[in-house]
């Protein structure tokens, strides 16, 4: 699946995430009609699917296989499949099959719950489907998974099945990519890049060189609760933005920004004090990162990714093609929260 420059170009860890994003996304491919008859709600309230169970078990497997003393930071554990869990979780061996033909329902579980690693030194973090929302209404969603060593993100891996091409429109439009979308992998100090199948050359991404916030195209969440509408407003309209909006679900965003197709990603927090979750935030913040952009919080901090499950020192997320970095941030001052 993975071509050989690109392997000897980005190193063993990102060729890895790469060979496991690759092989779990076909999976929520091929059940994408079985996906929402799973669909149950978690206690936060967000939703989980077969797709999400799927995904977070093979990637799981295969980590436990190529590196069994890495910790793995997931978002799911099989606790939400509730008691009894029978037929959801014989749906999901079922599933996980295909691409790791000696699962029984005690491995499945167990390669689950290989999520619940505590972050420290070094470790993986995977959200197995970023969007799950996105998924069950025929948008965006992203198979997300990144390493972390010493706070900082090295590699970063984001498996976008429904994403035809992150650049502009008149970026090349690879035949397949338009039917099974594409992956996006960054590996520090090596660039991001943008692969189909392993026999398609991998394509370098970059950011836009849009400078005039008039013309910047701005990315955000579809879910208006994912984001303080009202804030963003009042900054989109301070910056004198004319574009239209780009809405979408999922770190499919972040693709979209590291190739150009957009200029400037907002999350702003609908909560006081609220935090992101690592895994929604790092294989995005590289893969945006190593195509020349930038990433800080909406104060200007970088991310940092010592802190946890959440990044506990950073208020949401703003994402920019580098030059609009310090624009936007200002703008961000002059509109402060109205939340109390
Ligand atoms: P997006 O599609 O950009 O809105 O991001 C989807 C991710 O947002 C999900 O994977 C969740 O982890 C996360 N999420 C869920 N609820 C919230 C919330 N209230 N505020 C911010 N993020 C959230
Ligand atoms: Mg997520």
């Amino acid at each position: 699946m993975i071509s050989a420059p690109l392997v000897s170009q980005l190193g063993r860890d990102a060729a890895f995430a790469l060979h496991a994003v690759a092989g779990a996304a076909r999976l929520p491919r091929a059940i994408e009609s079985d996906v929402a008859s799973s669909a149950r709600t978690k206690p936060d309230a967000s939703p989980v699917t077969l797709a999400d169970f799927v995904v977070q078990a093979v990637i799981a497997a295969r980590l436990a296989r190529q590196y069994p003393d890495d910790v793995l930071v997931a978002e799911e554990d099989a606790t939400a499949l509730g008691v009894p869990n029978g037929d959801l979780t014989d749906r999901i061996v079922h599933m996980v099959r295909r691409e790791e033909p000696g699962a029984t329902r005690a491995r499945v579980l167990a390669w689950i719950d290989r999520g619940r690693g505590s972050p420290g030194r070094r470790f993986w973090t995977l959200d197995p489907i970023d969007g799950t929302k996105g998924l069950l209404r025929g948008g965006q969603y992203a198979v997300a998974l990144a390493l972390i060593v010493d706070g900082s993100v090295q590699v970063g891996v984001l498996g976008c099945p429904r994403l035809p091409w992150p650049g502009r429109a008149s970026a090349p439009p690879e035949r397949s990519s338009r039917i099974h979308g594409g992956f996006a992998v960054a590996a520090r100090g090596k660039g991001t890049w943008w692969t189909v199948a392993g026999d398609t050359p991998a394509v370098r991404l970059g950011v836009s060189s849009v400078a005039d916030p008039a013309s910047a195209r701005v990315l955000h969440s579809v879910e208006a609760s994912h984001s303080n509408t009202d804030r963003l407003h009042d900054v989109l309209a301070h910056l004198g933005v004319r574009e239209p909006p780009l809405i979408m679900d999922s770190q499919a965003k972040h693709a979209v920004l590291a190739g150009g197709g957009a200029d400037i990603l907002l999350r702003v927090p609908t909560q006081l004090g609220s935090r992101e979750a690592i895994w929604d935030q790092a294989a995005g913040s590289l893969i945006v990162e190593e195509a020349g952009g930038r990433v800080t919080d909406l104060t200007g901090r970088p991310l940092d990714f010592s802190t946890g499950r959440r990044l506990a020192r950073n208020e949401g997320v703003v994402a920019t093609n580098r030059l609009l970095h310090e624009t936007v941030l200002a703008a961000l001052r002059s509109c402060p929260s109205r939340l109390r």
